[in-house]
């Protein structure tokens, strides 16, 4: 029987509890998590009549880990509203509708003629230099063109990472992107030979979006969260904070800050950089040295209430993102109450706004009043406000999306061989691995059973 310690009680953590308790139930499994509740960044909260996400929306159904996991625990999922396909982006101070297909593409009005007429392009553009790691910008700009990237790439980078696309590494943050071209030589070309081959099978091929339709639950990401800290028990310990580990002759000692010790044969380090560096700085230092390279820039969630009628733009859609070129204050908007039903009472809509990121960290963080009055202004120019919102909350992330810039890879490889030389310590969290949801739970089962088998 071995025991295994959990450092963090987010989605990682949680999950590889439950998976290690699946697998081998004899096992003594141990999350410590440092705040009063888990769940991390997933995390809804409910206050008159809205329910307001603090971090994660949800999830893609086309990648099955997260949905599986809520399935085993008896979650039955949500999916997003048709509204939710309707996705902005701003354009000279205007929310235009980001095209959902091809056949939208060549009317769209997001793109001049020479735009579109460039990105169709692509399928002539010669395969890059595969070994490099490539920026998202340059990557965009080089086969896509100058236009495509401002208004189509440099968007997708806020919605995903609130990143600098400039600084984000392709191949860490859209692998699948970087294989087709790898594969493929070209992106359209990869597209009509994909769809091709899944029409041989009487199957859908893929489109030219993510792809995967946004899935929560009926009360919110706390559903999943509720579940796995039910079905975990006694193996969750709240108000536990990790403060260091240290080796042990066989195996590992736990301290938490407040002087408690624990004994175990592994430890998974299940936390943001800060929380781990802290807790290998006398143990491993090699690897904090690695770990602190990773940029994880701070966000802010302003969650508005607004009267419906009091806006002219009706806000019927997924929500819109902001191109950087646009130099606007805010990263994009989210329009939850249209996404999902039931996120707002009667007569109201609920949107959230996210500030900060690695474009602008330092606007995350304004105090309360300059954040609501930031949003505010931002939204009586984008889609006529009148007035103020009636219920605001702010949510702070002070590590929010751990960004994957150039050279990713190759520091993750190095995170990796450096953690084989401390034999039963490992790190499973958003920084290494993949930021969705999707990915963490999908690492955390792979550890479980690399732990187990
Ligand atoms: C604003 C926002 C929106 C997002 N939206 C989505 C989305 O819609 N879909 C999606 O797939 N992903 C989304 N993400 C990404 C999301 O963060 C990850 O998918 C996932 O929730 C990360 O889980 P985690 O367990 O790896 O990390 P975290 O959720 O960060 O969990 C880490 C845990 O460690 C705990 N901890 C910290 N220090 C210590 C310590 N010293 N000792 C013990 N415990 C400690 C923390 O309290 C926390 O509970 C979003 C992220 C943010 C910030």
């Amino acid at each position: 029987m071995a025991k295994v310690i959990i450092a963090g009680g987010g989605l990682s953590g949680l999950s590889l509890a439950w998976f290690l308790k699946e697998l081998r139930p004899g096992w003594e499994v141990l999350v410590l998590e440092s705040e009063a509740r888990a769940g991390g960044k997933a995390w809804t909260i409910k206050e008159d009549g809205f329910v307001c996400e603090k971090g994660v929306n949800g999830v893609l159904d086309n990648k099955p880990s997260t949905l599986a996991l809520a399935a085993r625990l008896g979650l039955e999922p949500l999916k997003s509203n048709n509204a939710a396909s309707r996705r902005f982006v701003i354009k000279n101070r205007h929310l235009v509708q980001l095209p959902a297909s091809p056949a939208q593409f060549l009317t769209s009005k997001l793109l001049s003629l020479p735009g579109r007429l460039r990105v169709l392009a692509e399928a002539l553009v010669s395969k890059g230099d595969i070994s490099k790691d490539e920026s998202l910008a340059d990557f965009a700009r080089r086969r896509l063109g100058k236009e495509a990237f401002k208004y189509l790439i440099d968007p997708m980078a806020t919605g995903i990472y609130a990143g600098d696309p400039e600084r984000l590494s392709l191949r860490s943050c859209f692998p699948k992107i970087h294989e087709l071209e790898r594969d493929y030589g070209s992106l359209i070309r990869a597209m009509i030979k994909l769809q091709r081959e899944a029409r041989k099978k009487g199957k859908k091929g893929p489109g030219a979006g993510p792809g995967g339709v946004l899935t929560s639950f009926a009360t919110g990401m706390n559903e999943l969260v509720d579940a796995l800290v039910r079905a975990l028990g006694p193996a969750v310990r709240l108000n536990s904070s990790v403060a260091s580990i240290s080796k042990q002759n066989t195996g590992w000692r736990v301290f938490l800050k407040d002087g408690e010790e624990f004994e175990a044969d592994h430890v998974v380090l299940a936390c943001p950089v800060k929380a781990v560096s802290e807790a290998l700085k006398e143990t491993a230092p090699d690897i904090v040295k690695l770990a602190v390279k990773i940029n994880y820039p701070p966000v802010s969630i302003v969650c508005m209430g607004i009267k419906q009628g009091t806006t002219e733009n009706p806000m019927n859609g997924f929500g819109f993102l902001a191109p950087s070129s646009e130099r606007r204050s805010i990263l994009g908007s989210l329009w939850d109450s249209s996404i999902f039903p039931n996120r707002a009472p009667e007569g109201y809509q609920l949107i959230r706004t996210l500030v900060g990121g690695a474009r602008a960290p330092d606007l995350a963080g304004l105090p309360d009043s300059s954040l609501v009055d930031l949003v505010v202004k931002e939204f009586s120019e984008l889609v006529g406000l009148k007035g103020t919102p009636e219920f605001v909350k702010i949510f702070r992330w002070e590590e929010a999306i751990p960004q994957y810039e150039k050279g990713h890879q190759a520091l993750a490889s190095k995170i990796d061989s450096t953690l084989r030389s401390y034999p039963g310590l490992y790190i499973r969290c958003n920084w290494l691995g993949g930021v969705s949801l999707n990915d963490c739970v999908a690492n955390s089962e792979r550890l479980a059973i690399q732990l187990t088998s």
